[in-house]
């Protein structure tokens, strides 16, 4: 392991955000997450897909939070019926993140995909259309009244889809969820690690005492998380600070994040994971 920085005793002002902070941000570093090490955000939704704004509005948005890449994830529409973003949809989002990037060298715009997974683990998406997205983010959404032993095997099949980067919702919620898990979690955590699939963590976490234990398993695995806001609108998008300050409360650090790291790295992950 890399030695420590020095890190001051009280907070300063982080130059990035103006928030507070230690200013020491560097990823190479194992140091609790800080807000100003979240770089960019994985997991929102425009107009294209029931959210309050389009693309340039949301892309403003997160360039004045000094976010370095926003990923969109609009919901992809499984066959010729349903909710969520047709082929033709699709296409014309590309072309128009495509225009937003040429205008802003130093933002990137990521075409992503929310795609729920069928009930037997699959993706009811074809491959042609999953593959012109740079990353796909799997949901669980529904649990199609599964027992804990279905459940665990669809989200294990769904995470070593080789399309799929990162297992979403409800992951979010059982990372922090106190209690009982509806699925062997353990089994699951260890399938990511193995198939470098990252995990997300709500930002603003539903439950009231959130347990942390299994993101601090995560950690001890090896797991990539993800700081993830899913904001429908784009004031939300800011959630990630309280979600940095939760999982730094929870003891993660910064190197665990994935969101923390810039966009070459990013894209790295990406890849290896196709
Ligand atoms: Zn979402």
């Amino acid at each position: 392991m890399q030695d420590h920085l020095p890190v001051p005793d009280e907070p300063t002002v982080c130059r990035d955000t103006g928030w507070p902070c230690h200013d020491t941000c560097d990823v190479r570093h194992f140091e609790l997450v800080r807000q100003c090490d979240v770089r960019g955000l994985l997991h929102c939704h425009t107009s294209y897909d029931g959210g309050v704004h389009g693309l340039r509005e949301i892309s403003e948005t997160a360039i004045a939070l000094g976010l370095e890449y926003l990923g969109i994830t609009d919901r992809i529409r499984p066959g010729l019926h349903g909710e969520g973003l047709s082929p033709a949809a699709v296409a014309r989002q590309r072309e128009e993140i495509e225009a937003i990037n040429a205008g802003n060298p130093d933002f990137r715009l990521l075409h992503g995909a929310e795609i729920e997974t069928a009930a037997d683990g699959s993706l009811p998406v074809d491959e042609t259309t999953l593959s012109k997205f740079d990353y796909v983010v799997a949901t669980l959404a529904t649990d199609h009244g599964q027992d804990p032993e279905t459940l665990t095997r669809r989200a294990v099949r769904a995470l070593m889809n080789p399309y799929v980067s990162i297992l979403g919702h409800p992951f979010g919620d059982y990372m922090t969820m106190p209690g009982e898990m509806p699925l062997d979690l353990e089994t699951v955590l260890q399938a990511a690690a193995q198939a470098r699939i990252a995990i997300e963590i709500d930002a603003i976490p539903v439950h009231r005492e959130p347990d942390w234990r299994n993101c601090v398993r995560a950690q001890e695995l090896g797991v990539q998380l993800v700081i993830a806001s899913d904001a429908h609108r784009a004031a939300r998008l800011g959630d990630y600070r309280h979600g940095a300050e939760l999982t730094r409360h929870a003891g993660l650090c910064c190197r665990q994040i994935l969101n923390t790291q810039g966009i070459d790295e990013l894209l790295g992950f990406f890849r290896r994971s196709d």
